[in-house]
């Protein structure tokens, strides 16, 4: 078994019907782990991938529209050794006009719902004395401030926070907190900055790898941070953003 083996090890993936959380749910499960593919909608598309690649999993429902289902659920999903709260939403808007609502709804799927949901993981693990990792998928927008999107750039501000007061707290009980940052992945969430001639030429110019990432771009780092190889690594925060943050 390698350090990066996942071999006899259970993860859940939140948001992993599609983009960066269906491409970390096929590499886990590449790796060797078992993994619950949580989804709002069906995860039998990641379902069919990890089955391609002789690996093993199952889609289960999962909807942060109550930001505590996750805590709620968690029992039902036996015994989990690794969690990627991946799931995340965001709302544009210019910040004069920005509205309670998409102010709420973004709190709530990619903080709130990532806090009790890593709460009720690692309960779990110290009730039963195991180790664990926990990966969160925070955001460019965890270190700088983005445009038109406020709630977004708070919630990813917010879970860079939560990583490390998580990793301070749980890192000698033998749970590792980290997260991974991507920078501008191709996917639903990036869709109408790339629809916008403009705003996707300015992005591109300044990525110094000279192309948008993809979400297959991300998953070897989750990968990473689920494995034995990363034991020693506590509230971290990996940027995966074709350079981007060097600029
Ligand atoms: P995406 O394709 O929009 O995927 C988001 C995932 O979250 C989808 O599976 C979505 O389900 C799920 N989700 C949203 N609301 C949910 C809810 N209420 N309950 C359960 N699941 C819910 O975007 P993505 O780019 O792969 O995003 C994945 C993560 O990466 C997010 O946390 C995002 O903030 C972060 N991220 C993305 C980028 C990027 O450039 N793309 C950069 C930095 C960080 P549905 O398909 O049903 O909506």
């Amino acid at each position: 078994m390698t350090l990066f083996s996942l071999e006899g090890k259970r993860a859940l993936v939140t948001g992993a019907n599609t983009g960066i959380g269906q491409a970390i749910a096929v590499e886990l499960a590449r790796a060797g782990a078992y993994v619950l593919c949580a989804g709002r909608r069906s995860c039998a598309q990641t379902v069919d991938e990890i089955q391609k690649v002789g690996a093993h999993g199952e889609s289960v429902f999962l909807d942060f529209a109550d930001p505590m289902a996750g805590a709620k659920n968690i029992a039902a999903y036996g015994e989990l050794d690794i969690l990627v709260n991946n799931a995340g939403i965001i709302r544009r808007e210019d910040s004069l006009e920005f509205s309670e609502e998409d102010w709420d709804a973004v709190l709530d799927v990619n903080l709130k719902a990532l806090f009790f949901t890593t709460q009720a993981f690692a309960k779990q693990l110290v009730a039963r004395k195991s180790r664990g990792k926990v990966v969160n998928i925070a955001s460019l927008l965890s270190f700088q401030g983005g445009i038109r999107v406020p709630s977004y750039t708070a919630s990813k501000h917010g879970v860079a926070g939560v990583t490390k007061i998580l990793a301070n707290e749980w890192a000698a009980k033998g749970i590792n907190v980290n997260a991974v940052a991507p920078g501008y992945i191709a996917t639903n969430n990036t869709e109408a900055l790339r629809d916008d001639p403009v705003r996707s030429a300015e992005i591109l110019s300044r990525i110094p790898a000279g192309e948008w990432g993809k979400p297959e771009h991300i998953a070897g780092t989750a990968v990473y941070l689920s494995s034995a190889a990363a034991d020693y690594v506590h509230g971290a925060i990996l940027n995966v953003d074709g350079g981007w943050m060097a600029r």
